[in-house]
């Protein structure tokens, strides 16, 4: 109860989004967090509102522009949690940028996206991870462009920890989230979130009836090459569960070469930082 928010959620009844929230507040309590330890970051959607429902500090941003608020954050002082939350739309669509770049630098974030594969919040417009032919508001006769498949895009970008839950299995979005947050480095779990109001293709039972967990698999998460032809597969068959992980890669934050000849690491503590460091800073970047 430590990390339920003072404001109720007004997601519609049966959204997908509420198993996320609460998968979350598992989460961070099974890991011992507590709220001051935490910043959850979002965009701009349904989803977005997370922070808001959410006990930690929170920062509600830009449409798209959480991945660099949140980079931003961890940057600045290493010790925090930081949870990024939002949509399709929101992360791979205007936020597609940064999510690429996030994923290079590999910043050592948990980003949970809810994807409905549909603008909700706008009342139901096609979104980057609509499936082809899906009709939807502006798309009366059927999509006509390929989705984003943001499983192979992240790992191939250089996410170093890639998996993809499903509301309708919380033990397996909790065991997921909590091995994201335990990880160092970029942290990405596309969750199956169903709209209910405006995706009518989407729904739990479209997922239940084709979902299969990698853990029956024997899946080897460090077999780059399977993850991604398993993340591929979308028929009868579709995969959940953590298709990739590597835990060679440092965070962006825990490189050291550095400003001010070593001296001084690019992440840190801001108290750390002393006047004169501070003026031998600024005097290099100018
Ligand atoms: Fe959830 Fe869809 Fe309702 Fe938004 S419109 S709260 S995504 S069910």
């Amino acid at each position: 109860k430590d990390f339920k928010g003072k404001v109720d959620p007004d997601w519609c009844p049966g959204c997908g989004d509420f198993a996320l929230l609460r998968a979350t507040q598992v989460s961070v309590a099974d890991l011992g967090l507590s709220p001051h330890q935490i910043v959850c970051v979002s965009g701009i959607g349904c989803s977005s509102n997370f922070p808001g429902y959410f006990n930690s500090y929170g920062m509600h941003t830009l449409h798209g522009r959480s991945l660099a608020v949140a980079t931003g954050v961890k940057m600045a002082n290493q010790t925090l949690t930081v949870l990024v939350t939002g949509g399709d739309g929101d992360g791979y669509g205007i936020g597609g940028n940064h999510f690429t770049h996030t994923a290079r630098r590999n910043v050592d974030l948990t980003y949970l996206v809810m994807n409905n594969q549909i603008y909700g919040l706008t009342t139901g417009q096609v979104s980057p991870s609509s499936s082809l032919g899906m009709k939807t508001k502006s798309t009366p006769f059927g999509n006509i462009e390929r989705p984003v498949n943001p499983i192979t895009s992240a790992i191939m970008n250089g996410a170093t920890y890639v998996a993809r839950g499903f509301s309708g299995n919380m033990k397996q979005l909790v065991r997921l989230i909590k091995g994201a947050i335990e990880h160092r480095g970029f942290a990405v779990i596309d969750v199956f979130s169903p709209c209910v109001t405006f995706n009518r293709d989407n729904t739990y039972d479209f997922f239940r009836q084709r979902i299969s967990p990698l853990e029956d698999e024997n899946h080897d998460p460090s077999d780059w090459k399977t993850a991604c032809e398993r993340a591929m597969e979308w028929d009868e068959k579709i995969y959940t569960g953590l298709f990739y992980q590597d835990q060679a890669v440092q965070p962006l934050h825990a490189l050291e070469p550095i400003l001010d000849g070593g001296a001084l690491p690019v992440s840190h503590v801001p108290e750390a930082i002393t006047q004169e460091q501070r003026a031998r800073i600024i005097q290099r970047m100018m």
